[in-house]
């Protein structure tokens, strides 16, 4: 990006192909909030799901950004046989956790993980852990503590209230509101080469880019208009020679 694109609006800026997507969640939603049509729910794949772009689409934008999350990846949790997170009653305000055994935190710590994002460490004391009944469902350490690593309060909250909704019957009868764009993009890349840049230089691919979703927006409306019903799902060549054998 060059600085003659610095005074345009966002939406007419280019970005580089290498840019990764969930880095690009901020970028949309500045632009929509420039052309002041910014949503109140945002659907988005598991892949725009970070626990801050969930926050800051929340805290900037008001924007409740929705879909699905990645589920904790502790052994506790992954296992269901031990202690994971939720187990613990934490309270931010005196900054203390609780145990399952009831055993309160003697340590709690705020740090920045190598991320840079930040993060709570809760430590529980030593002589109890070392001797605790709970102790193989809570750490697999030889002798350390229990070790408890969350992210920062606002974090945390956002995450848990995500995952809490993911696992509510509700939640896929909204997200399925989503379903359709995937076959848009496949139109676009299918019909329209959305993925070969014919010009070189970041504002010509942008502009094909904006030209080609004009015509795919022309293309849908003259199909409409002339009452074309819409497409199967594809079926790939090995599936169908999964059908065709079953079939025999
Ligand atoms: S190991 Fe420590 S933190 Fe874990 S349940 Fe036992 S006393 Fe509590």
């Amino acid at each position: 990006m060059t600085s003659n694109h610095a005074s345009s609006p966002m939406w007419q800026r280019p970005l580089v192909a290498t840019t990764p997507d969930d880095q690009i969640v901020p970028t949309i939603h500045a632009a929509l909030a420039e052309k002041q049509v910014l949503p109140s729910i945002h659907f988005v794949d598991a892949g725009y799901t970070d626990t801050t772009l969930l926050l800051h689409s929340q805290q900037q934008y008001g924007i409740d950004l929705y879909g699905p999350v990645a589920a904790d990846p502790s052994w506790q949790a992954r296992q269901q046989t031990g202690y994971d997170h939720t187990a613990f009653q934490l309270d931010w305000e005196t900054k203390t956790a609780t145990c399952p055994q009831g055993i309160q935190s003697t340590q709690w710590h705020q740090k920045h993980d190598i991320g840079g994002i930040d993060c709570i460490d809760i430590r529980f004391p030593v002589a109890v852990c070392r001797h605790s009944p709970s102790r193989t469902q809570c750490t697999k350490a030889i002798t350390a503590p229990h070790h408890l690593k969350l992210r920062s309060q606002p974090l945390y909250l956002v995450m848990q209230a995500a995952r809490d909704r993911q696992a509510s019957p509700t939640f896929k009868a909204l997200y399925a509101h989503r379903a359709g764009i995937e076959s848009t993009m496949a139109q676009g890349i299918r019909r329209s080469y959305l993925q070969h840049a014919r010009y070189r230089g970041l504002a010509r691919v942008a502009f094909q880019q904006i030209v080609t979703a004009v015509a795919l927006n022309l293309i849908r409306i003259s199909a409409w208009w002339a009452g074309v019903p819409i497409g199967l799902t594809r079926v790939s060549a090995l599936q169908s020679l999964r059908v065709g054998i079953s079939l025999a």
